[in-house]
């Protein structure tokens, strides 16, 4: 009796699992056929090999694609995501992607996309990660206690939220900058920068957070105004 109804459970469970990922796979036919249609060439084009001008790296949180609140095209925008956009010098995935964008697809310009309610820098804050993710989000805590005076002076809790999301896309733009990939770059081209932008889920909009380098760039000027405009937009 038992395993019969056990049975049923997985059937169902089963059934619910194909639905749901039926709906994926409807909607890319359907996506597929309105691009054919609106460009015979769409499919094609994109066979060629691809030259984005744009490394974004962002945060993995669902809510802020890439492409789509860019408007950009599949082909045009290279990306990395990972839980709160952390560029770790340790990471060969990370390095890896920026490797690959900046060396062989010859990007123009690597964004560092952080975001507002941004879910690994609120469980940072909390230390209430455990598991893997706490020693993920152990960067986050160092950006926070880099920075601790000004997350200490904002009062609300998501305040400290968003600007430690911004603080922390100041402090991965400049390793990106600090990448031995990206040194080496600007001693063999001009035409790469690094920038920093914050997203507000909000309203669906980027901000430039003033984070905009590139090989003839003082880091710590452009460290210096970056920061100077977060903390202006926080009166702290
Ligand atoms: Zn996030």
């Amino acid at each position: 009796m038992e395993s019969r109804i056990l049975g049923r459970f997985a059937r169902n469970l089963c059934t619910a699992m194909t639905q749901r990922l039926q709906r994926l796979l409807d909607n890319n036919r359907h996506w597929a056929q309105h691009e054919q249609e609106r460009d015979p060439a769409y499919f094609s084009k994109l066979l060629g090999q691809q030259a984005p001008e744009f490394l974004w790296i962002g945060c993995s949180d669902s809510r802020v694609p890439a492409n789509q609140i860019t408007g950009l095209a599949p082909g045009e925008v290279f990306v990395h995501r990972n839980v709160g956009n952390l560029v770790v010098h340790t990471d060969l995935n990370c390095l890896a992607v920026i490797d690959f964008a900046v060396d062989l697809l010859h990007v123009k310009h690597v964004i560092v996309v952080g975001h507002h309610g941004c879910s690994g820098v609120r469980m940072a804050l909390r230390r209430s990660a455990g598991g893997l993710a706490e020693h993920w989000l152990r960067h986050l805590q160092d950006v926070q206690g880099k920075h601790a005076a000004l997350v200490d002076a904002v009062a609300g809790a998501e305040e400290k939220v968003n600007l430690l999301a911004e603080l922390n896309v100041l402090e991965q733009a400049s390793n990106v900058c600090e990448s031995t990939i990206v040194r080496e770059a600007w001693r063999q081209r001009a035409d790469l920068t690094v920038s920093g932008w914050i997203y507000s889920l909000r309203d669906g909009l980027l901000i430039d957070l003033g984070f905009n380098v590139d090989g003839r760039t003082d880091l710590d000027s452009a460290r210096s105004g970056s920061l100077a405009l977060i903390r202006s937009r926080y009166g702290c």
